[in-house]
């Protein structure tokens, strides 16, 4: 699936249609570049769970979890992760394959542990179309 969106707005939309559909063990990754939409799409997410608390990137905590929601909520920030023990260290099996739902932005730097299956969000920009554009591709993945 494919949407563009012309606002930050529009893309906190989508994350929160996505928020209110999420079932317990959901496992969401969000790849693309700095300042692209991955946080403003986070947080349409978390306003889907029905989550108040603000929601910001967990910068230097990898994970940060928000327990106010229809569901847990897990979000990481992997963009600071060194090697794939400091995902050992946090016990991150138990968010991935708990009965709340997950949110990894960056998820391409710790590939190697991703569920089996996940969904898979990638934001691009196309300059071409103006700044605020973006284009957001929703792909289930399922690793063999
Ligand atoms: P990331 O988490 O990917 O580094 P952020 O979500 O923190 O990025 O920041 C995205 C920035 O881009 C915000 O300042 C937001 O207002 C801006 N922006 C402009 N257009 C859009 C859009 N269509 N969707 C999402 N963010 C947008
Ligand atoms: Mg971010």
């Amino acid at each position: 699936m494919q949407i563009e969106t012309f606002s930050p707005e529009e893309t906190f939309e989508l994350g929160r249609q996505i928020g209110r559909e999420a079932k317990p063990g959901e496992v969401l990754t969000l790849i693309g570049d700095l300042g692209v939409g991955k946080t403003v799409f986070t947080q349409g997410v978390a306003a889907g769970l029905g989550i108040e608390e603000p929601v910001s990137s967990p910068t230097f905590t990898i994970v940060q979890v928000y327990e106010d929601g229809r569901l847990p909520f897990y979000h990481f920030d992997v963009y600071r992760i060194g090697d794939l023990e400091e995902m050992e260290e946090i016990g991150y099996e138990d968010y991935f394959y708990g009965g709340g739902v997950t949110m990894i932005e960056w998820a391409n730097l710790i590939e190697d542990i991703l569920p089996e299956i996940y969904r898979e969000i990638r934001i691009e920009k196309n300059l071409e179309k103006g700044f605020d554009y973006r284009l957001i591709t929703i792909e289930e993945v399922h690793r063999s």
